[in-house]
């Protein structure tokens, strides 16, 4: 997969060097590239924003650096079998549809991913017109709450879709439990987890985990799941399909 990241902080985006991701890249599952907007910004002081439209606070992301700088990335598409990769490209933002687990999993399989972290009050509108028209183009949220930049969501959605990747993570088969993870777990929540020692400050392991008991152990994982998705995200349990859910769960 290769990953282009256009941004005024390209050393904001470090931390993909490091983990999982840096080792993603060493072992040439992801090939990142960071470009620095101010490149596309042609006056003395490489200007990006400027005053809005219609009055206000903040300052707005000049369209003009943003066209040149995505007209350059775009121009230059990963090979996929005989033609070009198509791109998605991802516009973090407060007001877009927000990020999930789904969308991770949809997007882990797209060859090509663009991302436009902004800063100030955003990017002018015309440029995801401009490319939104002729492109796949996803203006995502990370969380109801507002940021001063679109880095650090950034960082946050490339781990979620790198982890996905195929050879990425350890074991192959864990995310498969993972909170909000389709197929077994119903998209429930995770429950909580354990290792040695079997006890710790007077408290023990719960004693089904160490039973060797198969069938057990997956029932009270599946219980758990359901108690902690019913108390922190009564939500989801309520989004659950119906024929998700088994007889016992119902009981739960
Ligand atoms: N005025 C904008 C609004 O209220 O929707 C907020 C702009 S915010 C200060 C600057 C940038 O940070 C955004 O353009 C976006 O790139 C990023 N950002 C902030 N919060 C975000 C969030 N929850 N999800 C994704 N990106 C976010």
């Amino acid at each position: 997969m290769r990953i282009d990241v256009v941004t005024i902080f390209p050393e904001y985006l470090e931390p993909l060097n490091v983990s999982l991701v840096g080792k993603a890249r060493a072992r040439g599952r992801l090939d990142v590239r960071v470009h620095d907007l101010r490149g596309w910004a042609h006056d003395r002081h490489h200007t990006v924003d400027d005053t809005p439209y219609g009055g206000g606070p903040g300052m707005v992301m000049k369209p003009e650096p943003w066209g040149e700088a995505l007209d350059a990335v775009l121009s230059d598409p990963p090979r996929e079998g005989e033609g070009a990769a198509e791109p998605v490209v991802i516009v973090p933002t407060p007001s877009g549809r927000p990020f999930t687990q789904e969308l991770a999993v949809e997007l882990a399989a797209a060859p090509w991913l663009v991302f436009t972290p902004a800063r100030y009050e955003g990017i002018d509108g015309r440029v995801m017109e401009e490319y939104g028209a002729r492109l796949d183009l996803r203006e995502l949220s990370i969380g109801d709450y507002v940021l001063a930049g679109g880095e650090a969501p950034v960082l946050v959605m490339v781990e979620a879709i790198a982890r996905l990747l195929p050879g990425v993570l350890g074991n192959a088969d864990s995310h498969r439990d993972d909170s909000f993870a389709p197929g077994a777990m119903a998209g429930l929540l995770e429950g909580p987890v354990y290792t040695k020692p079997p006890e710790w400050r007077g408290r023990e392991v719960p004693e089904v985990l160490i039973s060797g008991h198969h069938g057990r152990i997956a029932r009270w994982r599946r219980d758990e799941a359901l108690r902690r998705t019913a108390l922190n995200r009564p939500d989801l349990l309520a989004r659950c399909a119906p024929e998700a859910l088994d007889r016992e769960d119902r009981a739960t």
